[in-house]
């Protein structure tokens, strides 16, 4: 099982992540918990050059890809080959709401490398690997605005005007109308313990 857990900046999704690794160690499961970009020595140290330098977003996204195949090929394929319920805080779907729907670039460029970078993973397997469930914490850009600016100094995406914010935020809702069955959204708008109610129910509809 392969859950990935994605919004705008704010959100409050990557509180959520620890909560639901604990919940489902309790119930016996092996749990495997990991970023994005990072998650594995390589990709972290792109993470560190991301977040560090100025680039333009084909750059970008063409770094963040790369770090996605390395931790792909080293931590979650493994973890999924072993059993275990992996949960990855961003995946995919930030690329095309941050780089594409964000920075403009082309939506077919980064289907190509969705493409690309996400299949020939294991040997012998030629479906391209795409997470089971996507809990999209959906928020009004504005609140999360909020929500940030009582927080730590902003990183480089987070100095970013609402506008940008707001693009992003399009381009989750575009994502989840194209695939309905694997995006789950969750109104992030709401406390942190409705937001886990929420959660929790989407895990428990599907039966796991
Ligand atoms: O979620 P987290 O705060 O760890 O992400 C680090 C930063 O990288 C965030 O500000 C996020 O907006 C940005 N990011 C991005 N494009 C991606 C993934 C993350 O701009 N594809």
């Amino acid at each position: 099982l392969f859950i990935t857990f994605e919004g705008i900046d704010g959100a409050g999704k990557s509180s959520h992540v620890e909560g639901l690794a604990a919940a489902l160690r309790a119930q016996g499961r092996q749990v495997t918990v990991s970023r994005e970009p990072g998650g594995t020595p390589l990709a972290e140290r792109l993470r560190t050059l991301l977040l560090g330098e100025t680039m333009d977003a084909l750059t970008e996204s063409l770094l963040v890809f790369a770090a996605r195949r390395d931790h792909l090929r080293c931590v979650i394929e493994p973890a999924l080959a072993r059993g275990d319920v992996v949960l990855c805080d961003r995946f995919t779907d930030s690329s095309f709401a941050y780089q594409g729907a964000g920075h403009g670039v082309d939506f077919g460029v980064l289907a190509k490398l969705e493409r690309m970078v996400q299949t020939d993973l294991v040997p012998g397997v030629r479906a391209m690997r795409e997470p089971d469930l996507t809990l999209w914490f959906d928020i009004a850009p504005e609140l999360a605005a909020d929500r940030l600016a009582g927080a730590s100094v902003p990183d480089r995406f987070e100095a970013q005007p609402l506008e940008f914010f707001r693009r992003v935020a399009q381009g989750y809702a575009q994502r989840a109308a194209a695939a309905p069955q694997r995006f789950a959204r969750l109104d992030a708008a709401q406390d942190r313990d409705r937001v886990w109610q929420q959660l929790s129910s989407v895990l428990v509809r599907r039966g796991w």
